[in-house]
């Protein structure tokens, strides 16, 4: 059996949790900021706030920076729901911009016309969260240029692309955004199991997804408004969550953290390996610009259709009999039935639902090998006419 991901775990990770699980903190405890440190030192930024998932951290981060009823927030259909799901959790409405189909990222010029359109009617965003697709970097900076003329804020959702580079900078800098977003899901880049984490380099933001990530709550004498206070004295300044990630899960985090460039460049092997062997298949690749260095979360292909003797449905039926476990990202989420509901239809972002028509997601993971690679293309070549 082939799947389309795996986590990778070792004997120092197992150490690093028993470690934790013989000491006085199982949760709250020094774990929690070490991995912050660390994820800090790693990508540059001034601040990290860890919690329980990227969703999660999606939420807070929309709260951090105010969104509300009155708000309207901008993302892409090509994603994990949990995009575009934290701005309603805040109240928000949501609207998306489509796709360029070479790379499954937001595309610039789409968002350029959309925010002109936007301006006239005045229904202009108040945020906009970009996804690295599969690991690659947006066009960060140019996008950065038009929150500042159309201002609105900005969260990196990146979710895929821990330890990717654009223009040799590692992506959670947030030097084009307010506030980037990571996930520690098994299938993702590194894992804690389950977990997520919010960098930042203002210092407002950060203490405010401090205290929301533990349901509004500080201890610190700096931000109460009452001084001279006892001990065992707390304030809640905001309406937070329980959102904290417990120390068993930071000290997995952080031991994977020590590897995260190792596995970068392992999974960038992988990828060269596919596309070599891709040249004779009638597939398209995502196309990564020479300033770009993907982490390949996912390596994702669009069939040309024409050129098979089965459809996209039938491919996967194919595949999973032969107990390789393709996958496919993303259904465009405003396609979703509760997206429906909102009042999106078909054909509103053509290019999404062109790329959810087309787009495989072939295995890759730290321990997949040639031969498993050799066997995904072999199944490839037998089904082409
Ligand atoms: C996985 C993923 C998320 C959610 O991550 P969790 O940690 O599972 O909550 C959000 N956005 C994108 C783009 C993702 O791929």
């Amino acid at each position: 059996m082939i799947p389309y991901g795996f986590h990778k775990i070792i004997k120092e990770d197992i150490k690093s949790i028993n470690n934790v699980l013989k000491s006085n903190f199982l949760t709250q405890g020094p774990k929690v900021e070490e991995f912050e440190k660390k994820i800090n030192n790693y990508t540059r930024s001034k601040y990290a706030v860890v919690c329980n998932s990227a969703s999660s951290a999606l939420i807070m981060a929309c709260k951090a920076l105010d969104i509300n009823k009155k708000h309207i927030v901008w993302t892409t259909s090509n994603s994990y729901v949990a995009s575009a799901n934290c701005a309603l959790h805040c109240g928000a409405s949501i609207d998306f911009v489509d796709i360029e189909i070479s790379t499954g990222n937001i595309s610039l010029k789409k968002l350029e016309e959309k925010l002109i359109n936007a301006k006239k009617n005045n229904k202009l965003p108040k945020l906009l969260i970009t996804v690295h697709f599969a690991g690659l970097p947006t066009q960060q900076e140019k996008i950065y240029v038009l929150s500042k003329k159309y201002n609105f804020k900005i969260i990196e959702d990146c979710s895929h692309s821990l330890g990717a580079k654009r223009n040799n900078i590692k992506i959670g800098n947030c030097k084009y955004s307010d506030i980037s977003v990571f996930s520690f899901h098994p299938v993702k880049i590194i894992t804690s199991g389950e977990g997520g984490a919010c960098t930042t380099n203002d210092p407002k933001y950060y203490n405010k997804l401090k205290m929301l990530v533990t349901n509004g709550i500080t201890k610190n004498i700096n931000f109460m408004n009452k001084k001279n206070v006892s001990k065992f004295y707390y304030e809640q300044k905001y309406l937070g969550y329980n959102f904290k990630l417990s120390d068993i899960h930071c000290a997995l985090g952080i031991s994977q953290l020590t590897r995260v460039d190792k596995i970068v460049k392992k999974r960038n092997y992988l990828a060269s390996l596919y596309k070599t062997k891709l040249e004779k298949i009638p597939v398209d690749i995502q196309n990564i610009e020479k300033n770009n260095y993907s982490s390949y979360h996912i390596f994702v292909i669009r069939i040309k259709p024409e050129y098979f003797v089965l459809n996209h449905k039938e491919i996967f039926d194919y595949f999973y009999s032969k107990k390789i476990f393709i996958n496919m990202h993303y259904l465009p989420i405003h396609l979703h039935p509760f997206y429906k509901k909102l009042g999106f239809k078909k054909n509103m972002f053509p290019n999404a639902e062109h790329h959810a028509k087309t787009a495989i997601t072939l295995p890759l993971y730290y321990d997949l090998n040639e031969d498993q690679i050799d066997k995904v293309i072999g199944l490839f070549s037998k089904i082409i006419k």
